[in-house]
């Protein structure tokens, strides 16, 4: 963290700047910091000079060695997908969960095994939808409650928010379910000195990310198109099919994505993590495969809890193709090499990344 920096320097650098990610790790911690949909802003000046939202800010400075070394205990060798023990396709076995959830299933499986044998004891995930479209964090502790969180919305969500709730409550053994910016920050969290609800998080399940949409301007957008609470689920078939498709009950709605791109969150354009890189393990589709997912083990408590996913046969694997990795690989460098094009446009100083601070083997790489 950062010395001598605060909300105020939050609002500066972050907030007032297109930066914020809508993580929520600044939110419920001070009474000084709300969330509204997915805005958040700082309502009165606390005056502090050193604050924990500015610490645990995903689009605060982050040394992503040191924060390999903290969550690895090492740096990474591979500069595209970030430190991994192995990777692999994988599939819930249940074809219930299958069936409700966004691709695979593998995220609910995972959820739902942890809950029932007791690895975690709560779990903070986002249930997609409420009646006006917007996604909801949710501390969960029975695995029942499991079905609502199933499925993908593209809304930025505040899912940190409720994780700093749940400290407040004295949850301990927690499991989190995040996008790479949230579970950047919840690192972030964890490596800070001060006393924090991320203390009590056991597993990290990192999705992932190529963008996330802007509330306001997708809802308005959606409701010229169709009843926003009758959506049901919402896909983006890989590329080259450019579409978004809304599953409602009155069928299905296709529109180009190019009508979407507008309200993407600014941020994400100086995204550097498409694969959550600092999870204990990693999931996202597998390109034209939809009942599938890629699944990315990356810490050795994730691999401890997949091989016991595995044995009890929670989950189906198999290997992975080389082209299909050649191109995870290439889509997440692309994304790292575009944040940092869009960094340098912002700034016009190479020396000045904003929040990055890279390794001279990825300055060489990226810069
Ligand atoms: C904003 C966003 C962008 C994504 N972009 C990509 C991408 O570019 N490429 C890719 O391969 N995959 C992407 N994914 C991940 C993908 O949509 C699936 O979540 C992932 O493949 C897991 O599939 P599953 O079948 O195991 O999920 P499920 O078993 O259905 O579980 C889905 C999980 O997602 C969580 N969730 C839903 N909405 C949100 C949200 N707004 N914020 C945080 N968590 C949420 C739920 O809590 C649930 O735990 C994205 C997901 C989100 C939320
Ligand atoms: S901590 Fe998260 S929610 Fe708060 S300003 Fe930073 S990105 Fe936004
Ligand atoms: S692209 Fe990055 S900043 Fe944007 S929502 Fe995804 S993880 Fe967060």
């Amino acid at each position: 963290m950062e010395a001598g920096k605060g909300s105020s320097d939050l609002e500066q650098e972050v907030l007032s700047q297109g930066l914020c990610t809508s993580c929520g790790a600044c939110v419920n911690i001070c009474p000084y910091i709300k969330v509204v949909k997915d805005k958040v802003a700082v309502i009165e000046p606390c005056g502090l000079t050193e604050g924990k939202c500015y610490g645990f800010c995903p689009r605060t400075p982050i040394d992503i060695a040191a924060l390999d070394r903290s969550v690895f205990g090492k740096t990474r060798s591979d500069y595209s997908l970030g430190p991994y023990i192995s990777i692999e396709m994988a599939q819930a076995k249940d074809s219930e969960i299958r069936c409700r959830a966004q691709y695979g299933g593998v995220v609910s499986a995972l959820m739902k095994y942890a809950l029932e044998t007791g690895e975690i004891s709560n779990a903070v995930l986002t249930k997609p939808f409420d009646s006006a479209m917007m996604p909801k964090s949710v501390l969960v502790e029975e695995s029942s409650q499991l079905q609502e969180c199933a499925g993908s919305n593209y809304i930025a969500s505040a899912t940190l928010a409720k994780l700093n709730e749940a400290a407040k409550q004295n949850k301990v053994s927690i499991g989190l379910v995040g996008i790479p910016c949230q579970v950047l920050a919840l690192r972030k969290m964890q490596a800070s000195k001060h006393e924090t609800s991320a203390r009590g998080v056991k597993l990290v399940i990192g999705l992932f990310c190529t963008w996330a949409l802007s509330y306001k301007g997708f809802y308005e957008f959606l409701k010229g198109k169709v009843d926003p609470s009758l959506i049901k689920r919402i896909d983006i078939p890989p590329p080259p099919a450019n579409i978004m498709v809304l599953e409602t009950a009155a069928g299905d709605i296709r529109f180009s994505l190019d009508e979407v791109r507008k309200f993407i969150k600014l941020t994400c354009s100086v995204c550097y993590d498409m694969t959550s890189e600092f999870a204990d393990i990693s999931v996202g589709m597998v390109e034209g495969i939809e009942d599938w997912n890629t699944l990315i083990v990356r810490t050795p408590a994730g691999k401890r809890f997949i091989d016991k996913a595995k044995k009890a046969g929670v989950i189906n694997t198999r290997p992975l193709e080389q082209t299909r990795l050649g191109h995870l690989k290439e889509a997440s460098s692309l994304k790292k090499k575009r944040a940092v094009d869009a960094i340098r446009k912002r700034t016009n100083d190479k020396s000045n990344l904003l929040y990055l601070r890279l390794s001279a083997q990825e300055k060489k790489k990226y810069l």
